[in-house]
């Protein structure tokens, strides 16, 4: 039985005090749900403050990004460790932004991914094709590509949680259908059988894309989506926390 996760990526927004703000809402609005699991990543400089504010509630809290360095001469790069440090239990990797205007590769997202976890940080690995991809009808073997080189040599998959996020529908407004949504996780979930059997039943996989309140009800009902990664949608209590209680109520 997967348990869903909820995560709120916050990217370059909310200084330290609009970022304790949006956080008191949220730990008020979730004090009566009591299952599933509900992820902050708030920008590295609130990450201390938004830490404190979590402390006493089922909050849990997130980095956008890590090195796979311990330490070093590595100006402006931030390690597992410090993370560990600052109270984070998940990271986010490999988000298709950090892809695109950091030039992240596959091979970079793979050492993160097992630097994360032998860390003892959860990793939140990234996939998802470009909307040219799409029209070029290799969604697949792009997801597939970035699943089998992000996980290469990722012997234990239980801390491991997967997003599928369409570059195409990250902060457009143009969400994928439920069934669109369905085909990519389910082809995630194979790939990830053929690589760890019947331990890929476990491994939560979410979709990230434009996620509101108002679409999140349908795709949630999805077999394979175990929750959601959500950027705008996310800066607003109303909107997350609406989030959360759909997928609450449905999952
Ligand atoms: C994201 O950045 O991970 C994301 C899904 O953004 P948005 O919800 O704004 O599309």
């Amino acid at each position: 039985m997967r348990e869903w996760i909820v995560a709120g990526n916050w990217k370059m927004h909310n200084t330290i005090q609009e970022s304790v703000a949006l956080t008191k809402a949220i730990v008020d609005g979730v004090r009566t749900i009591k299952k599933g699991e509900v992820v902050l990543a708030p920008p590295y400089t609130a990450l201390d403050r938004v830490s404190e504010t979590i402390k006493c509630s089922h909050v849990a809290l997130a980095a956008q990004n890590m090195f796979y360095e311990d330490k070093g001469a590595y100006t402006g790069e931030v390690s597992p460790g410090m993370l560990k440090d600052i109270g984070c239990t998940y990271v986010i990797i490999g988000h298709s932004e950090r892809r695109k205007y950091f030039h992240e590769q596959d091979k970079d997202v793979n050492l993160k991914v097992k630097k994360a976890l032998s860390a003892g940080l959860k990793p939140i690995m990234c996939a998802g094709e470009t909307d040219d991809e799409r029209v070029k009808g290799i969604t697949q073997s792009i997801v597939d590509r970035q699943i089998n080189l992000g996980l290469s040599g990722v012997e234990k998959t239980d801390n491991v949680v997967i997003a599928y996020e369409p570059v195409w529908a990250i902060g457009t407004g143009k969400v994928a259908t439920p069934a669109q949504a369905q085909e990519v996780h389910a082809f995630i979930r194979s790939i990830l059988k053929d690589l760890y059997g019947s331990a890929a039943n476990d491994i939560r996989i979410l979709y990230g894309g434009s996620v509101t309140k108002d679409n999140i009800g349908e795709l949630i009902t999805m077999e394979d989506i175990d929750g959601a990664l959500v950027g705008g949608a996310s800066l607003k209590p109303d909107g997350f926390l609406g989030i959360i209680q759909k997928i609450a109520e449905k999952k």
